[in-house]
């Protein structure tokens, strides 16, 4: 079955991770921008980071049939260094000229303060002026349920169209306000900690599956990128049939990256044989 992986941290997984997902079905990742482990002294290490992601990287997944995708932002950790996120932000309208740049992401709050905030809006604000898409990432457990409440005020603030929005890291606690808004809303896989593929099962049966996507986890820490394999095994063991996986783990993501001209994969419709 063809597979999207929408949320990739590509430039912390080893080759041997593409040709592995290739063969498992996924023809396409996106890669947000995001903190490296550790915070950045320089705005020229992040430009470099966006050229890594936006021309490096997709020569990487090539190797293997896999598409690469991929997004620019100062995300909400480092977004607590004003200075350097303002001089990161002057680049960023050259970078979404690139021809497999989505839009900015992963924008939005870690620790929910003053600063992310201010940063978190300036970002919307170019978006908006650039004609972006945007990628939102919501904070850890211990802030989850109030950073959610207070991106949710952010986004209604500026007046930005939910259909544009794409709201990450959801868990049961938070999935109802932002779908019931109107926003996109994803599921990220651990293999320890937070959402597992059974959980996302759960959660996909009982909201649906509109402007939901599925990702796995897959950066420098404990992650692995095949927990969305599992999902989709654990999905159609229930009995879901091939095409409803699909319309998850493929044909969504084609639709909201989609609006993205540069995301040009279309959602697929199988025969039904084998159901
Ligand atoms: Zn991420």
């Amino acid at each position: 079955m063809q597979i999207i992986q929408p949320h990739y941290h590509g430039i912390a997984r080893t080759a041997q991770d593409y040709e592995r997902m290739a063969m498992s079905g996924v023809v396409a990742v996106a890669e947000p921008a995001f903190w490296a482990g550790f915070d950045r002294l320089y705005p020229e290490t992040f430009l470099d980071y966006f050229r890594q992601i936006s021309q490096f990287e997709p020569t990487r997944a090539a190797q293997y049939g896999i598409r690469h995708f991929c997004w620019v932002a100062v995300n909400p950790k480092e977004a607590e260094n004003p200075d350097l996120s303002r001089e990161v932000m002057r680049h960023m309208p050259e970078l979404f000229q690139a021809p497999t740049v989505l839009g900015v992401g992963e924008i939005g709050f870690h620790l929910t303060t003053p600063n992310e905030e201010a940063i978190f809006e300036a970002q919307l604000e170019m978006a908006l002026e650039h004609n972006q898409l945007v990628l939102i990432h919501t904070p850890h457990l211990h802030d989850k349920v109030r950073g959610t409440k207070r991106t949710l005020d952010v986004l209604r603030n500026m007046n930005v169209d939910p259909q544009r929005v794409w709201i990450d890291h959801v868990e049961e606690h938070t999935i109802r306000e932002p779908l019931d808004a109107g926003y996109w809303v994803g599921f990220t896989l651990y293999p320890i900690t937070k959402c597992s593929p059974k959980r996302a099962v759960d959660m996909l049966e009982m909201y649906g599956t509109d402007r939901i996507m599925v990702n796995s986890s897959a950066d420098w820490g404990p992650s692995d990128p095949f927990t969305l394999q599992q999902s989709v095994m654990e999905y159609r063991r229930r009995g879901h049939s091939l095409q409803q996986a699909i319309e998850v783990f493929h044909n969504n993501p084609c639709r909201f990256l989609g609006q993205c001209p540069k995301f040009d994969i279309k959602p697929i419709r199988v025969e039904t044989i084998d159901e």
